[in-house]
């Protein structure tokens, strides 16, 4: 007879936050390594990029492996032959709180596959955190899953405890959805629960933001369909992010079993990355956006550049004159290089790219996209494409 000994809290948590990599609704950074970077101390403790740019840690984990649905792209399926466990909540807190008050961590991300139902695994996602915020007081950040097929009841509570809360979208719309799940109705468990989520967002007494994640590479859908789809979302729901996952084929912790195509995701990964910084930053709209014949984005030059050499009418852009809005578009200079840009310049005109400050790479590349007026200097590189 075969007997296997019941996983302790630590060896719970092991299982669990690796089965957590796949959510990455809760960094800043557009930088994928920081996406799945985890702590060498513990794989729940979570690196993220804050918006001031700074670094903390989160606290992120499922609650449980478990789950009743059949998304193809998910290692965590119904039948699939894993080591399966569940947390319970007073082990959820009491751990988080271990980390909390050393100040590892400044705050808690939970996600859960779908035990039961989905209300059943949301009631168990907000248990813990009950138990922190009534029991121990703790005000600090929680980011709450909110399962596909919540009732409105657990997203008003979920909302009620949390700091962010995510659903994931997984695909651009529901052709693509119901090649992977026979369960996940599109409209109802998901895209319903994301407008619910905004309205309730936007009444909330406190600010909660809502952000939401899509597979890259699992269903055919092109990089079209996908930044058509994240213009939809920033217009029309109140999000504050979109993240994007590349499709894994569940061999996320061997590179050397990744197959060309999971490659291929992690680059059009990269891409959709910077599309969207693009649209939060940079402010571009979907029609800018440069695909070739299959609807790719281009694996070889980052979308800002493709849409500079398609408009050769836009530069070279001056210097010393252009408003923000004409800077950033110019490949190479970054949102904190045009700002030193518009202050230097209040000052002294702008005779060299060395006025702006050490020559890298990035500010090399946009030397042919400048004009900086009289000088010389600069001339041999104006608008040579
Ligand atoms: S519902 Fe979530 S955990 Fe369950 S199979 Fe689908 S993606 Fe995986």
């Amino acid at each position: 007879m075969l007997v296997t000994s019941r996983p302790n809290t630590i060896e719970k948590l092991q299982l669990l936050s690796r089965d957590s990599q796949y959510d990455l609704a809760c960094a800043c950074s557009y930088n994928k390594s920081e996406h799945r970077t985890r702590g060498t101390n513990g794989k729940w403790i979570y690196p993220v990029t804050l918006p001031d740019g700074g670094v903390a840690s989160l606290f992120k984990t499922l609650i449980s492996n478990h789950c009743t649905s059949d998304c193809k792209y998910c290692p965590l399926r119904q039948n699939e032959d894993i080591r399966r466990c569940s947390l319970s909540p007073e082990e959820i807190a009491a751990s988080f709180l271990q980390y909390y008050r050393q100040g590892v961590v400044f705050g808690l991300f939970l996600s859960s596959g779908i035990t039961c139902s989905s209300d059943t695994a949301m009631e168990k996602l907000i248990a813990p955190v009950e138990i922190l915020r009534k029991k121990h007081n703790f005000k600090g950040y929680v980011h709450l899953k909110i399962l596909p097929g919540s009732s409105r009841a657990a997203i008003e509570k979920a909302i009620s405890l949390s700091n962010a809360v995510s659903i994931n979208i997984e695909t651009p719309g529901a052709q693509y959805l119901d090649k992977l799940s026979s369960k996940k109705d599109f409209l109802k468990d998901i895209v319903e629960p994301m407008k619910l989520i905004s309205q309730l967002t936007a009444q909330s007494r406190h600010r909660v933001k809502q952000t939401t994640q899509f597979i890259v590479g699992a269903a055919g859908e092109s990089d079209r369909d996908i930044v058509n789809y994240t213009s939809a979302l920033y217009k029309r729901i109140n999000l504050q992010r979109v993240y994007f996952s590349a499709y894994q084929k569940h061999q996320p912790d061997n590179p050397k079993k990744q197959s060309i195509n999971t490659e291929n995701a992690f680059m059009r990964e990269h891409r959709l990355y910077q599309v969207d910084f693009l649209f939060r930053k940079y402010g571009f709209d979907q029609s800018d956006i440069i695909y070739d014949q299959s609807g790719l984005l281009s694996c070889e030059t980052d979308p800002k550049e493709v849409w500079a050499k398609n408009h050769p009418e836009f530069f070279p852009v001056s210097i010393n004159t252009a408003d923000r809005h004409k800077l950033l578009r110019v490949p190479g200079l970054g949102l904190q290089t045009v700002e030193t840009i518009l202050n230097k310049r209040k000052l002294a005109k702008i005779r060299s790219i060395d006025d702006i400050g050490k020559v890298g790479s990035r500010l090399f590349r946009a030397c042919k996209y400048l004009d900086f007026g009289d000088s010389q200097k600069n001339k041999a590189f104006l608008f040579n494409f």
